[in-house]
């Protein structure tokens, strides 16, 4: 998973967000209600929440193992709130008659957790989603006992028997990247993977840009210079190095969050 935290907060000044507590007019009740096709009510600036719970509620391997119920089996804890209000509010959402129903159980189980979504200020949505996911997947998952084989015959005893978790959240969203590290003098090459929930893209363009352009922008060749040299272990000292990005394992479905700020997600490699 990535582990830098957002950076930015939207100013309060771009922010439309209001408590919604109007009552539904007249027209509104006349228009036929498709099932999934829910509102959220705003609870004071939540719309971080209603946008990700949103985008949650279309996915719908994750609704169908809420909704079907499966995810009581796999509760680790007998009462998960994060998890249980989770499935709370996709069921409203699909099952329920309303046009617009209220996450406030939902907040509020979070909320014990992270008060700072208690609070009626604004908060970043990806760093919302990362901490919904981390929940349901503490709150969901199951140890798997998994036999790794090295290349060859190898006798049973020389087996690695590797503890591994695994949940609804990263079976459909847990994919694998490969760094390529090549120095630059002697081009020799090193590789580091890490796993990841939510692809983090820079944003190349100040104007206008395609989510192709944020790909591409992700996956180019980037050089290590200056201050951000590494240690090549065969020039012994610190060389500028190239590196690149690829997906060596693909999520079921990708989250991609589009940094509007961005910073050199190398970086995290070296310090
Ligand atoms: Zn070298």
């Amino acid at each position: 998973m990535l582990s830098f935290p957002p950076t930015w907060r939207p100013h309060s000044a771009e922010c439309t967000d209001h408590y919604d507590n109007c009552p539904v007019n007249e027209a509104e009740e006349n228009q036929p209600h498709f099932q999934g096709v829910t509102g959220l009510r705003n609870l004071g600036n939540t719309c971080y929440m209603n946008a990700i719970l949103q985008c949650l509620s279309s996915i719908s391997p994750l609704v169908e193992y809420f909704l079907s119920g499966k995810y009581i089996t796999a509760l680790q804890k007998e009462c998960s709130e994060v998890a249980t209000a989770f499935a709370y509010v996709m069921t409203d959402m699909w099952l329920g008659d309303s046009e617009c129903v209220s996450p406030e159980i939902f907040r509020s189980a979070l909320g014990n957790l992270y008060p700072a979504f208690m609070k009626k200020t604004q908060q970043d949505a990806q760093e919302f989603l990362i901490y919904v996911l981390n929940e349901l997947h503490e709150a969901l998952k199951k140890y798997h006992r998994r036999r790794s084989y090295e290349k060859g015959s190898i006798p049973r005893c020389c087996r690695k028997v590797i503890a591994n978790e695994s949940s609804i959240i990263t079976q459909l969203f847990e994919g694998q990247l490969n760094y390529s590290f090549m120095c630059l003098k002697c081009e020799s090459c090193t590789y580091k993977n890490e796993v990841f929930t939510v692809l983090s893209l820079p944003i190349p363009s100040e104007y206008e840009c395609s989510l192709q352009d944020c790909l591409q922008s992700f996956f180019q060749q980037d050089t290590l210079a200056w201050n951000n040299q590494i240690h090549c272990s065969f020039c012994e000292t610190k060389q500028e190095t190239a590196v690149r990005a690829s997906i060596s394992k693909a999520p079921k479905i990708i989250i991609f969050h589009l940094k509007r700020y961005g910073f050199w997600h190398f970086v995290r490699f070296f310090f």
